[in-house]
């Protein structure tokens, strides 16, 4: 097809768009089985129709009832609104935010109260020891300052911030449990046994408890409370009591920012020498230098820290930082949400901040890429290297191409410019976008990138109007959007082909283990109807992807499923050390046409298998053999690997039992991140050269060495589940809904992605599940929707604030239909000249993203506790940056956070206390290994809820009220233990209840008369006809069906042991493993940006 000349009447693009079919899927809310259909795109500037929501003729899915609906487990009442990860819709609805900060300075006693009589030996336990910095709280209306006191606070005549009086059963024995000291924390010294100082230092003990007066209850703050009135959420209230003890630095309002005074006098010296041990390293390792590092104390769980050195002394009780005072999570995605949440955002200006991840907001594209494709670290770059190595703010984009999109959004248009192929530029090879120049009355155009003058192609002229535009812009979407693709040409094919449509492998372990656990069963006859649900594309009655199969143990199985066979036909191959696929006839075949056949196979698998003793597996044989047979079929595609054990078979690719735990906190930590074996890259490389992806769904019942194991699908772009210890009757829902999500999704294969730059910045570093084979191209045997890359920019020359700065994200893949396509993201940046303007235009969820996943590729290469220095170093050169040449001037001691930074520090606390770099004794190696990858392709709206998990009440606002309750703060003292929670992160999800909740509400819920009878542990919630029940299953299905995993539901009660789980996420308390509490951690980022400042 050729492109018009002039723009027709008639948009020259609104042919009929092929679709993803499969963007039905729950992500979007799981609408419960919808036949989400492809719908053709909307003539472009026309008014476009939410995709899928018109059935497509002859698409013959049936409704929910038919087979596996998408992910319908996860559906329920509430499923059909939320759609993804775009938004938490009314989630969290907090009190009114402008008002958060007019609260009255209110000041308490600081640092972990009950520290004060172990002071003798806080190193071990308490991290951050004592806090040097006395500091009190005053809030102020447009900024924040928390300032501090030099002088001991008095001694405490009552409960701290800590909960008074119905906390009694738990200042009593709730946190104080014995549970703390069975718990099994190597690094901890046995506690409770003559420290009682040693105690979790929350909340329960009374340091100063008298200086404190709950601001806003008006009343004293309790931690169970009952009332509407969470500490959390007390900002809307009128200001109330006054601080006890006035800070001494008088407060001063100094916006936009938080400030924390400190103690006037110098910092302790301790911070002066540098961190010799940290090495700078190459891409691909960990990193390049942040500059130097101040050496930190000591690791968080470990050695004297700076709380125990120059600090006060001994006896002086520590005071604390008032928690409502500091910056709130909630309450800055509540503001936000209430702030931009109701206008859409429209992405026609130069360096717009987007909304947070977590309001629902829909977008218009006017020429950039929606936040949903690109998000930046900053949206105003610095002109200069110089000023971007003094801010310290790292500089990158988390780039998710193929991104969902909710309905209400058009997914991008094609463009098809016929043989010619898409018009780029002839020296950088910049593909046409809106920003490129077009001159000489239309003859010839500028490149944005590189400034390199093309001639535009007779086929491609167009007049230009007064203003220099060409007239056909506005009709033509890689003139005027920032997002569209461009059908490839033969020229963008392998081997100039173009490609056949892919194909999916089931690879399934039919061993011992595999098949007991009913694995077999359950998956054989899942597969079954699954298959009718393979992605489509363009409104075809079927998917033409072609499907084969393959049981394996030590030996493999691959199978003739041709339609024309009466029975399938099994072709055993014993030489695993030289994998061949024994035959090519019969063994892709289509669903439709072979439907007998397979379905025959599937139900004689679990029977021929059933009586197996074979215990012993391989692995990277049987992904050689997928790959051969793709590769045999000419075609890409995509294999799931069924796997349960450590493959110790005699094959390529054998591996030992290598975990040992006693490696944590040593220098060969790292070896427990790193496969154990370089066959693994190799296969993966050839799978990548293939367009193979691997998904690996992993059901170990123990070490299984995830690092290695998940090499493969990690360098192909794939996915990797585990299901630890898998019953079928306990955990068939999780993997059922998994199964059938990743089945369905849409998958780009055999991709390429390019992010090119104007001058003066370009990409140097990557994060995320891909191969590169060079320095520039991303190669992704498979791209679905929900991978992201993360890519980090430098400065090669200067940047100047007229021409801003752009980025042009191309990815060439191949469409499930086989069709060959690029898809093109662009986005424009600022460029600033004053600090100011870069700490003004940050977004820190992003900064967050790009930290976890720089961290965790940290710990391949480097010690842990140098990774963890480096990021506490990193951020506290941005913060000091900040505070050295944007804030207003103040007394040294105040720590004062830019306004889009103030929850740096909150999050990346979280980041320092998560599974990889501070283990708690409960997390295996396996464990911390899943997670590493897991967070090295996620989005961030996931790191977001990951990281910092959402808290959500369940019976404090009334049962009719249908939205979901606001969220509160994750600590232990939001908690009231009359009530019940929920908590989710993305991949768990508890239902915390608290052991004084009424009967009344026990039996809603439960069916059980009391809560002694509540079963701990329960993953399902009865169905009960009441409101109650029925409101809590829906907000939970309706949480599953915003998010990429499904999330088994873990039942805690309170004082049980589960609890000591459950706890592991409540992020702002100090956990078991060491890790710091946030008013700590605040503290210490304080001390560590006056070290820098001085
Ligand atoms: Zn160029």
């Amino acid at each position: 097809m050729n492109v018009n000349q002039s723009a027709p009447p008639v948009p020259p693009f609104g042919q009929p768009q092929p679709v993803y079919a499969g963007y039905h899927q729950s992500s979007y809310g799981g609408q419960p089985g919808s036949t989400a259909a492809p719908t053709p795109y909307g003539a472009y500037n026309g008014p476009v129709p939410g995709y899928q929501q018109t059935p497509p003729p002859g698409v013959s899915r049936a409704p929910a009832s038919s087979g596996p609906p998408p992910a319908s487990t996860a559906q329920g009442p509430c499923g059909q609104t939320a759609y993804g990860q775009f938004g938490q819709g009314d989630v969290q609805n907090g009190p009114s935010s402008g008002v958060q900060m007019q609260r009255l300075p209110g000041s308490q006693p600081f640092a972990s109260a009950p520290l004060a009589p172990v002071v003798s030996q806080p190193a071990v336990l308490q991290p951050y020891g004592p806090p040097p910095t006395s500091a009190q709280v005053t809030a102020q209306l447009a900024g924040m300052q928390i300032s501090g006191a030099v002088a001991p606070a008095p001694p405490a005549s009552g409960l701290g911030y800590g909960p008074p009086t119905s906390l009694a059963s738990a200042s009593g024995s709730f946190p104080n449990s014995g549970l703390y000291g069975s718990y099994p924390q190597g690094q901890a010294p046995p506690l409770g046994q003559g420290h009682p100082g040693a105690q979790p230092p929350q909340r329960s003990v009374p340091p100063q408890a008298s200086s404190f007066t709950s601001p806003a209850s008006g009343g004293p703050r309790m931690p169970s409370m009952t009332g509407p009135l969470l500490p959390g959420q007390s900002f809307g209230g009128p200001p109330v009591s006054q601080p006890n003890h006035v800070s001494s630095p008088p407060p001063q309002a100094l916006p936009p920012g938080t400030q924390m005074t400190g103690p006037p006098g110098p910092p302790p010296p301790m911070h002066s020498s540098q961190q010799p041990g940290y090495q700078l390293q190459q891409n691909g390792t960990f990193g390049p230098a942040r500059g130097p590092q101040s050496n930190y104390g000591s690791p968080y769980p470990g050695a004297a820290t700076f709380g125990s050195q120059p600090g006060p002394p001994q006896p002086l009780p520590p005071k604390r930082l008032d928690p409502d005072a500091i910056p709130s999570p909630i309450q800055v995605i509540e503001d936000d949400r209430n702030n931009r949440g109701s206008e859409p955002f429209v992405t026609g200006v130069r360096g717009q901040v987007p909304p947070l991840v977590t309001t629902n907001f829909v977008v218009k594209d006017q020429g950039n890429a929606s936040p949903r494709y690109i998000r930046c670290t900053s949206y105003n770059i610095p002109c200069t290297s110089d000023m971007a190595k003094q801010a310290q703010v790292p500089l990158a984009a988390v780039i998710k191409p193929l991104a969902r999109l909710p309905p209400e959004e058009a997914s991008p248009y094609v463009v098809d410019h016929g043989e010619s192929g898409p018009l780029r530029c002839n020296r950088c090879k910049a593909y046409m976008c809106p920003f490129m120049q077009f001159v000489e009355g239309g003859r010839r155009f500028q490149c944005c990138f590189c400034s390199c003058i093309n001639d535009v192609p007779p086929q491609y002229f167009q007049h230009l109007d007064h203003t220099g535009k060409r007239v056909d812009a506005y009709d033509r979407p890689e003139l005027s959007l920032g997002s569209y693709e461009f059908l490839a040409t033969v020229d963008y094919c392998k081997n100039n082909k173009f490609p056949i449509p892919p194909a999916f492998i089931f690879m399934i372990d039919v061993s011992y283990n595999a098949v007991r656990s009913g694995l077999v069963r359950l998956l054989c006859e899942e597969l079954k109807s699954l298959l009718d649900f393979l992605p489509r594309e363009g409104g075809a009655e079927e998917s033409a992807i072609r499907v084969g199969f393959v049981t394996y143990n030590k030996v493999l199985h691959f199978y003739n499923v041709k339609s024309s066979l009466a029975q399938p036909q099994m072709m055993v191959v014993s030489d695993v050390g030289d994998m061949f696929v024994p035959l090519l006839d019969g063994f892709l075949v289509n669903v439709s046409e072979s439907r007998a056949v397979i379905t025959s196979l599937l139900d004689q698998i679990p029977e021929m298998f059933a009586d197996t003793r074979e215990t012993e597996t391989v692995f990277a044989p049987v992904i050689q053999a997928g790959m051969e047979a793709l590769k045999a079929a000419e075609c890409a595609g995509k294999l799931f690997v069924f796997h349960t054990s450590l493959p110790i078979a005699e094959a390529p690719g054998k591996l030992k039992n290598r975990d040992d735990r006693k490696l944590i906190n040593t220098d060969k930590e790292k070896t427990l991140f790193q496969p154990q074996s370089g066959a693994y890259q190799t296969l993966a490389k050839e799978c990548v050269a293939q367009g193979c992806c691997v998904d690996l769904f992993l059901f170990p019942n123990q070490y299984v060495d995830v690092a290695t194991l998940s090499v493969v699908p990690q360098l192909t772009g794939g996915s990797v589940y585990k299901y630890a210890c898998f019953q079928v009757e306990n955990d068939q829902e999780r993997f059922l809904s998994d199964l059938r999500r990743d089945v369905q999704k849409v998958v780009g294969f055999d991709a390429v992605m390019r992010v090119r730059t104007s001058t003066g910045i370009r990409a140097v570093d990557f994060f995320g599940a891909f191969y590169m084979s060079n320095t520039t191209d991303v190669e992704l045997a498979g791209l679905d929707g929900d991978k992201t890359v993360t890519v980090e920019f430098k400065h090669d020359d200067r940047l100047n604030e007229e021409n801003g700065a752009l980025l042009q994200c191309a990815l060439l893949y191949t469409s499930c239909a086989g069709q060959r396509r690029l898809r093109i993201h662009n986005l424009a940046l600022n460029c600033c000249t004053q600090l100011a303007d870069l700490y003004r235009n940050c977004e820190t969820d992003t900064l967050i993203n790009y930290m976890a996943k720089f961290a965790y590729r940290g710990v391949l290469s480097s010690p842990v506790k140098t990774v963890r220095d480096t990021l506490i170093t990193q951020c506290a050169q941005i913060l000091a940056c900040y505070r050295k040449n944007c804030a207003s001037p103040s007394s040294a001691g105040q720590l004062i956070l830019p306004e889009c930074m103030k929850l740096l520090p909150v999050y990346l606390n979280c980041v320092l206390k998560s599974e990889v770099l501070q283990p708690g004794a409960e997390v295996t190696t396996d464990d911390r290994a899943y997670v590493r990858q897991l967070v090295t392709s996620m989005d961030v709206a996931e790191t977001n809820v990951f990281f910092y998990p959402r808290l959500l009440p369940l019976t404090k606002s009334p049962i009719e009220n249908t939205t979901e309750p606001p969220a509160v703060r994750a600590s232990e003292e939001r908690l009231s233990n009359g009530d019940i929670y929920l908590l989710e992160n993305g991949l768990n999800l508890f239902l915390w209840v608290g052991a004084s909740v009424q009967q009344g509400v026990v039996q809603s819920l439960f069916g059980v008369p009391s809560f002694s009878q509540i079963t701990s542990g329960l993953s399902v919630l009865p169905v009960l006809d009441n409101l109650l029940s029925k409101k809590v299953r829906g907000l939970i299905d309706s949480l599953r069906a915003q998010r990429s995993r499904y999330m088994k539901l873990i039942v805690v009660k309170q004082e049980d042991k589960l609890e000591m789980l459950f706890k592991h996420f409540l992020v702002e308390d100090k956990s078991l493993s060491g890790g710091a509490s946030y008013v700590d951690f605040l503290c210490h980022m304080h001390k560590e940006i006056r070290q820098l400042l001085s």
